[in-house]
């Protein structure tokens, strides 16, 4: 589905099977965001293929985080010269807890190639300029990207419409969540693309939705910290 004239949008809708939402920009530099699962991968194949996009086009993929519904599919492109970037405690996290998944879910995860490793900071690829913003708390290693030229936050699981990511996965830091959800508030979003559930566009309602989810953070995970409560 094409959001803008170079981006593309592959919404995860089904209710029986979770996957993440995948996103294209199209360019000189073709970038995916976040594939998502491997087995699930002909799914998005044959939506992208109606677009008339194809992996074999994917110049370099980006993933947001190191959880198997949005990082396992970057094996397809393992042999190809297509570049996949993920941040270093990403890679570190998705290795160490590789065996923990596969028990929890009795699948194999598949063994992938990492080319790049992000950093905090810009990439710049075929004319487009993407911020990546070091956003920990859901999962280690988390990244937003923010891509400047068309005002786009792919939020990974940090943000969504009207809900913030889980922090009761290993690994994951309900403050260190909130840290990550400030740092976003501040940028200039038009088109909000969060790994999960609907993109919310205009930047009234990217800028309505953050100031929500921090008053939900506020009044439920803040709330129960300062009780020492647990929360889930
Ligand atoms: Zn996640």
């Amino acid at each position: 589905m094409k959001v803008l004239p170079n981006l593309y949008f592959y919404p995860w809708e089904s209710m029986t099977e979770n996957n993440c939402n995948t996103f294209v920009i199209k360019g000189k530099t073709n970038i995916l965001i976040d594939p998502g699962h491997y087995h699930l991968l002909h799914e998005l194949q044959r939506k992208m293929t109606g677009d008339g996009l194809s992996f074999d086009d994917i110049d370099l993929v980006l993933v947001t985080h190191p959880h198997p519904d949005h990082i396992e599919g970057i094996a397809y492109w393992n042999s190809m010269d297509t570049v996949v970037a993920i941040h270093k405690e990403a890679h570190e996290f998705i290795e160490k807890y590789r065996s923990f998944w596969e028990e929890a879910t009795g699948k194999t995860m598949p063994h992938f190639n990492v080319d790049i490793f992000l950093k905090e900071g810009t990439l710049r690829a075929g004319g487009n300029t993407i911020q990546v913003i070091y956003t920990p708390g859901h999962a280690p290693g988390s990244v937003c990207f923010f891509w400047e030229e068309s005002k786009v936050l792919f939020s990974g699981d940090v943000v969504f419409a009207q809900s913030f990511g889980r922090f009761d996965l290993p690994g994951a830091d309900p403050v260190l969540l909130l840290q990550s959800l400030e740092k976003l508030v501040s940028l200039d979003v038009d088109v909000l693309a969060p790994g999960h559930g609907p993109i919310i566009q205009g930047k009234g309602a990217v800028k309505e939705n953050f100031y929500i989810v921090l008053g939900l953070f506020q009044q439920t995970v803040m709330k129960s910290m300062q009780n020492n409560e647990t929360t889930l």
